[in-house]
C-alpha cells in the first residue's frame, strides 16, 4: 500500500497556540485533498504537566486525516531553575522534548512519507530535527508580516546597538524604521520582549528564536496581500529570507468553547444592529484593577451598549496565560453598583465568550481589543472596526499597523495611557464616541468592510492566499516523490 504523505506539526505548549495549528492544517488538507493528493497531519504536542481539558477537547475533535501524540511531559525536576517568563520556559520545554520528538519522527518515517516539520515560532528549536530527517523546516508564524519583518530584522538591530555598546535595546531613542516594513514604530510600540535587559534570559531567548527564523525553509503567514502586501513583498525579495507563504486569513469558524454561548447570543438578539461594543483581551490578556475601573466608568459614561468578557485583574498583562485563578469572581472587581446601573446597557460575562459568534452577530458594532493577531483577523473578516488597547507581545505593533496604515482601528487620542500607564475613563468615552458616533468611525467601518471583502477574495479559488497554499502544497508534494 502507498504510504501517506505526512506533515508533522509542533505547536507550543498551551491551548491558545494550538488553535491556529489546527485551523491551518484543516484548511491545508481541505485544499489539497480536494486536489487528489492525500496528505496527513500529525500534531506532536510538547507538554509540561497534564494537558488542559480545552487542549484535549480540541485534539479529540480532529478530523480523520489528522492525529496527535502528546510528547512525554517535561517534569519540574528536569527544569532546574525553571524560567518564570513563558517564552524561555516554552523554549526549554521544547528543547527537553527533542529526544522524544526524534523518536516520534522516526516512527512516522517508518509508516509515512514525511515531508515537512512545521513548528510554532517559539518551538523553533524542534526544527533542528528537520535537517536530520531531510525534510522541510517550516514555521507557522502566528502574527502578521509586519511583526515577521521585525523578527527577521531584530538580530541586525541588536548587533547595531551592540556596536553602540548599549546595554539595553531600549536606548535607541528615535522611531525605528524596520527594513521592509511600511510603517515606522516608536520604540515603545515594538514587541515587549526587546524591552527586557539585553543580558536577560527573556531577551536572549527572543534573539535566539529570531536568529533561527531566518534559517528556516518556509514561513507560513496568517496574513494576505491586501492587508500587508508591501511588507510581504519586501520580505519575499530578500535573498536571505525564508520562503514566505501568506495563506491567511485563517480563523476559527465557530468557537470550540461553549462557555457563555447561549447567554451572549440571546442577549445580542435583543440589541439594535451595530449598537454593541464588544470588549475582550484575548485568551489570557489581563488588565490592572485601576484600568478595569476606568474602562467600567468609561463604558457607563459613554451610554453605549457593551458586551464585556471580564477576567480578574492583574498587574501582569499576560498573567491569564500562566495562572488560572479558580474561585476568583471577576465581577467582584467592578465598581460598586456598576452591574445594577448598566443593567439595560450591557452584559458582562466572566472569563470567556464565543468571540466568533459575537463578531459575526449583526448587533456588534465595534471591538475593543488587545489586538492579538487572531482577534484582529476575526474582527476584519467580520467587518467589525477595532478600538486598539494593546497589552503585550507584538500587539502594539499590530495596533500601529491597524490604526496608522490600514485604518481599521482607532486608538485613544493621547496614546495608550496616561503617565501611570492607564487609559482614563475620559479617553475611553472619547474613543467609544469616535468609533460609534462620528464620521471618522464611519470611515473606519467602511475601510474594515473593504478589507473583509478583500480577505474573502484572497482565500477564494485562485485568490492570492489560495495560490500561496497551492505553491506550498506543490513544494511538499514534490518532496514526497523526490
Ligand atoms: N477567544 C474567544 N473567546 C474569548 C477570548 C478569546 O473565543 O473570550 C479566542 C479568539 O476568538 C481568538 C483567540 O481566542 O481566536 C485569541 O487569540 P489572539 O491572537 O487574539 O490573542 P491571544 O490569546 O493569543 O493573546
Amino acid at each position: 500500500m502507498e504510504k501517506k504523505v505526512c506533515i508533522a506539526m509542533v505547536p507550543c505548549p498551551g491551548h491558545g497556540h494550538l488553535i491556529p495549528f489546527v485551523e491551518f492544517a484543516k484548511r491545508f488538507l481541505l485544499h489539497n485533498n480536494n486536489n487528489g493528493v492525500f496528505f496527513h497531519v500529525t500534531i506532536l504536542v510538547p507538554t509540561q504537566g497534564s494537558p488542559s481539558s480545552s487542549t484535549i477537547a480540541i485534539l479529540n475533535a480532529l478530523p480523520s486525516n489528522m492525529d496527535f501524540t502528546f510528547l512525554p511531559s517535561i517534569t519540574m525536576d528536569q527544569l532546574h531553575n525553571p524560567p518564570t517568563h513563558p517564552i524561555p520556559r516554552m523554549k526549554l520545554i521544547v528543547q527537553l522534548s527533542l529526544p522524544s520528538l526524534r523518536k516520534a519522527l522516526t516512527s512516522l518515517t517508518s509508516r509515512t512519507t514525511l515531508v515537512a516539520l512545521v513548528s510554532h515560532f517559539f518551538s523553533i528549536d524542534s526544527l533542528l530535527l528537520a535537517q536530520e530527517f531531510n525534510i522541510f523546516s517550516c514555521v507557522l508564524y502566528s502574527a502578521g508580516a509586519t511583526s515577521l519583518c521585525f523578527s527577521l530584522s531584530f538580530p541586525m538591530l541588536d548587533k547595531e546597538s551592540d556596536n553602540n555598546s548599549n546595554d539595553e535595546f531600549l536606548d535607541l531613542t528615535k522611531p525605528v524604521k524596520v527594513s521592509g516594513c511600511s510603517v515606522s514604530f516608536q520604540v515603545k510600540d515594538l514587541p515587549d520582549l526587546i524591552h527586557f535587559p539585553r543580558s536577560s534570559e527573556v531577551y536572549k531567548s527572543y534573539l535566539d528564536v529570531c536568529k533561527a527564523l531566518s534559517l528556516v525553509d518556509v514561513v507560513i503567514l496568517n496574513s494576505f496581500n491586501s492587508l500587508e502586501g508591501d511588507t510581504i513583498g519586501s520580505i519575499q525579495k530578500e535573498k536571505t529570507a525564508p520562503f514566505v507563504c501568506p495563506i491567511g486569513p485563517i480563523i476559527q469558524t465557530e468557537s470550540g468553547n461553549e462557555a457563555n454561548k447561549l447567554e451572549c447570543v440571546r442577549w445580542l438578539e435583543n440589541q439594535p444592529p451595530k449598537s454593541v461594543l464588544y470588549i475582550c483581551f484575548g485568551s489570557g490578556g489581563t488588565i490592572s484593577h485601576e484600568q478595569l475601573n476606568e474602562i467600567a466608568h468609561g463604558l457607563e459614561l459613554s451610554g453605549h451598549r457593551f458586551l464585556w468578557v471580564l477576567r480578574p485583574p492583574s498587574k501582569i498583562s499576560e498573567s491569564g496565560y500562566l495562572i488560572v485563578t479558580k474561585n476568583d469572581d471577576p465581577l467582584e472587581y467592578l465598581p460598586s453598583g456598576f452591574l445594577n446601573r448598566t443593567k439595560g446597557q450591557g452584559l458582562v460575562v466572566p472569563s470567556w465568550a464565543p468571540q466568533i459568534e459575537i463578531l459575526a452577530h449583526g448587533s456588534t458594532g465595534a471591538f475593543l481589543s488587545h489586538c492579538g493577531w487572531s482577534s484582529a483577523m476575526e474582527s476584519i473578516i467580520h467587518g467589525v472596526p477595532i478600538i486598539a488597547l494593546p497589552l503585550f507581545a507584538e500587539q502594539r505593533m499590530n495596533a500601529t499597523l491597524f490604526t496608522d496604515l490600514l485604518k481599521v482601528a482607532l486608538r485613544p487620542e493621547q496614546g495608550d495611557a496616561d503617565e501611570n500607564g492607564i487609559v482614563t475613563r475620559d479617553q475611553v468615552v472619547k474613543v467609544i464616541k469616535r468609533i460609534m458616533e462620528s464620521d471618522e468611525g464611519l470611515e473606519v467601518r467602511k475601510r474594515t468592510r473593504e478589507l473583509s471583502d478583500a480577505a474573502f477574495l484572497a482565500i477564494k479559488h485562485n485568490g492570492s492566499s489560495y495560490m500561496a497554499l497551492s505553491s506550498l502544497a506543490q513544494k511538499w508534494r514534490l518532496k514526497s516523490i523526490a
